[in-house]
């Protein structure tokens, strides 16, 4: 609310798992949600809570092809994409295409509507990168030609283009560089690292890691991100910020931190390493504490146990 007025957001990728937390999370705070999804990689199982709610409306569109809405709308927040590697190796064009032409069309709603308008953008900008932690200032090294550049190159595309409306048309725009974000609502099978190990450990299944587990990444856990998400909405700030945790560690550290967390008697094997998989990811977070006051707050333990509790959950009701 401001001024007395209710405020609207439009999320593209809302019944995805960060959209359906951002959907949430405005409901929480009095805003108007109309959650824009084709269901590629989401589900209506993650917004059924908000079904027969009065100030949520949910529209089943491809946003690759057009985004249709009336009435007023006051933040585009552009999250629809495949963003586990399994989902983006599995839809190559599809990625590409809601990466550029779909963030096309949802900056053009956002100019129609003058709204603000936010891109969910990745560290996979960085792709493998040779510069760690990893600054905003910082361009990457991107195989463009390599199985990630559809997701990779469809997110820089999907960047430049954000910030040609912002000089060109004078958009209020936001780009939040999302780095590895866990939490309730992931889909079990998507393949990522988190759901794959949190559901083979409680399935005593052995534990998948890819390489020889030295690769590393550092974990967020979903309302830390939403945290930040809901102050750069609110911020002045048009240039990219890196979101996440930088609580580092090695992948093979991880699975057996979720051997341990779950009391499971699962095993540990090893599969080849998927092709440009990047070697080392943290990020620098110092231009989100500097301009967001943001800084995250849900240590690595407890975020997967939280997590975990709701893999149990959802294991159960299957
Ligand atoms: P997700 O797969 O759970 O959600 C993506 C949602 O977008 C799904 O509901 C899917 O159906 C929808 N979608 C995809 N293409 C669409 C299209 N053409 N039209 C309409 N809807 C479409 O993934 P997520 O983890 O929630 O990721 C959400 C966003 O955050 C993505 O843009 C992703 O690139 C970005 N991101 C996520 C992470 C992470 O760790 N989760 C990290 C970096 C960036
Ligand atoms: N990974 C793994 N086993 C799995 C799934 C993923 O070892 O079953 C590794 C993957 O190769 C990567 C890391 O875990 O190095 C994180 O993978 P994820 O798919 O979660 O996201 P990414 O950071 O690669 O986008």
């Amino acid at each position: 609310m401001e001024g007395g007025k209710i405020k609207s957001a439009l999320v593209t990728g809302g019944a995805g798992f960060i959209g359906r937390h951002l959907c949430k999370h405005l409901l929480d705070k009095g805003f108007r949600v109309v959650c824009v999804d084709n269901l590629i990689t989401g589900s209506l199982a993650n917004i059924d809570e908000f079904k027969g709610h009065p100030d949520f409306e949910f529209l089943n569109q491809n946003v690759a092809e057009h985004i249709s809405c009336s009435g007023k709308i006051d933040y585009v927040l552009h999250f629809a994409s495949p963003a586990s590697p399994a989902d983006y190796l599995k839809y190559p064009i599809p990625t590409l295409k809601v990466g550029s032409l779909g963030t096309h069309n949802a900056l053009g709603l956002a100019k129609d509507k003058g709204a603000v308008f936010m891109l969910a953008s990745t560290s996979e900008v960085y792709g493998d990168p040779l510069v760690h932690p990893q600054p905003e200032s910082y361009w990457g090294n991107v195989n463009p030609i390599g199985p990630r550049g559809v997701y990779d190159e469809a997110k820089r595309f999907a960047e430049a283009i954000t910030m040609a409306y912002h000089r060109q048309h004078r958009m209020d725009t936001k780009i939040v560089r999302i780095f590895n974000t866990f939490g309730p609502y992931m889909r079990l099978n998507d393949g990522r690292a988190v759901p794959n190990f949190i559901w083979q450990a409680l399935n005593g299944r052995p534990l998948t890691v890819f390489g020889d587990g030295s690769q590393t990444r550092s974990f967020c856990y979903i309302s830390d991100l939403v945290d930040g998400i809901f102050r750069l909405m609110l911020s002045s700030v048009n240039e990219p910020v890196n979101l996440g945790n930088s609580e580092e560690l090695p992948i093979l550290e991880f699975a057996r931190k979720i051997i341990a967390l779950t009391g499971s008697r699962s095993s540990i094997v090893f599969r080849k390493l998927p092709q440009d998989d990047p070697k080392n990811r943290r990020p620098d977070l110092a231009k989100a504490r500097k301009l967001l006051k943001w800084e995250p707050k849900v240590s690595l333990e407890e975020g997967l146990n939280l997590t975990v509790e709701w893999f149990k959950s959802e294991i159960k009701r299957a």
